[in-house]
């Protein structure tokens, strides 16, 4: 039984190392909205909110899912008894359909507070609700997104050097007219040994003679993917048709019933999961029950997290189906600090350790570098 006492939102913001940019523009400091969630078992957690400081990716921001949280999902979950993470979840997917990224934080917080519950691992906890539960794995793989850059020998040699230190798989962004060439620039410096893909960001359009030209060319690469290049699941199915290389989607899947679709229609051969699109770990599972079952492979995708984002995805990619590497970078990768005690690391083969033997999220948060970053704050309680 779980049953929330208080939520503390706090927005941090956290300079990244270097600019990402995507077919959605740049940024280069990543605003967070970050919850404190107690129980009244005296449990505490933390979870992070993936949505971003200005819609593109999604129509959920930090603004927006600040408000919905303080003002609707906080004040409607405090106080109420749930006899498991599902039935958290049930209730906000009830309650609040489209607020997915702002019930995800706190749906996820509450699955970390049934790990110190249950004294299961986060890894552990998930993994006994999927529907072929397995021991989880110790490591998952890591793959890394490199951000558009000025030219294509400068995405060559970006690509090339995070082959040298032994990502899984390199992704790419790109757009309409950052393309062809940058890929087949990419592959000649990376090498065929390596999985390559490419990210679209939904830049592109089928009814745009260029643009198909281009996603066409691309089957030239041997890529494992192209990731989410159209806007909806009828364009992706008629892209899928026309090229060989898998179509991989990430935007339009936010839920069991879009992948349903997608199979129905044949418009992709992938998924990206990421569990803040869709609403939080139980949806997660079920997505990831059900590409099992279909013989899909999933990945686990990112969203920049901090160490403690992070800490989610690791656990969710030790299920059984996360077959592919996913965007697991470590801290290094995005931050000169992160905001947890030790950074998450990886090592030369490209692997991240899943902290087994801790319960809760697994890694200890920095508390004091938190408080600095902190730029509002806000509590809510039971009445
Ligand atoms: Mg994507």
């Amino acid at each position: 039984m779980i049953c929330l006492s208080s939520i503390t939102l706090r927005e941090i913001s956290l300079p990244l190392k270097e600019p990402f940019r995507t077919a959605d523009g740049v940024v280069d400091h990543r605003r967070v909205l970050l919850l404190e969630i107690h129980d009244k078992s005296g449990r505490s957690t933390w979870s992070e909110c993936v949505a971003e400081a200005t819609a593109g990716y999604s129509d959920e921001t930090v603004d927006t899912c600040w408000r919905v949280i303080s003002e609707q999902i906080a004040p409607g979950v405090i106080g109420r008894d749930f006899e498991s993470p599902g039935e958290a979840d049930a209730f906000l997917a009830l309650e609040f359909p489209r607020a997915r990224m702002a019930r995800a934080a706190i749906e996820m917080g509450v699955w970390a507070l049934g790990s110190l519950e249950t004294n299961l691992s986060l890894a552990a906890l998930l993994n006994s609700h999927a529907r072929h539960p397995i021991v989880p794995r110790s490591h998952v793989a890591a793959g890394i997104a490199v951000g558009m850059q000025n030219d294509a020998s400068a995405l060559a040699e970006r690509c090339r050097s995070a082959a040298n230190e032994g990502y899984r798989r390199i992704k790419i962004k790109i757009s309409p007219g950052r393309d062809v060439e940058y890929v087949g620039a990419v592959r000649n410096a990376v090498g065929i040994g390596i999985s390559l893909s490419v990210d679209g960001n939904r830049s592109y359009s089928i009814e745009r003679d260029d643009d198909l030209t281009a996603l066409e060319a691309l089957d030239d690469f041997d890529l494992s993917m192209i990731e989410q290049p159209l806007g909806d699941l009828e364009s992706h199915s008629a892209l899928q048709r026309r090229i060989s290389t898998p179509v991989c989607l990430d935007e339009s899947i936010t839920s069991t019933s879009d992948v349903e679709r997608m199979l129905q229609l044949d418009s992709a051969r992938i998924v990206n999961l990421k569990p803040g699109r869709v609403g939080g770990f139980t949806e997660s599972i079920a997505i990831h029950d059900l590409c099992q079952n279909s013989g899909v492979p999933v990945w686990c995708g990112g969203m920049n997290e901090t160490g403690i984002g992070r800490a989610y995805n690791v656990a969710l990619a030790s299920l059984p189906h996360f077959t592919l590497p996913g965007d697991l970078s470590p801290s290094s990768r995005y931050w000169n600090e992160d905001i947890i005690s030790e950074p998450w690391t990886m090592d030369r083969l490209g692997n991240i350790e899943v902290p087994l033997d801790n319960i809760g999220i697994g890694v200890e948060v920095n508390t004091a570098l938190i408080e600095r970053l902190t730029s509002r704050e806000h509590t809510i309680t039971e009445p």
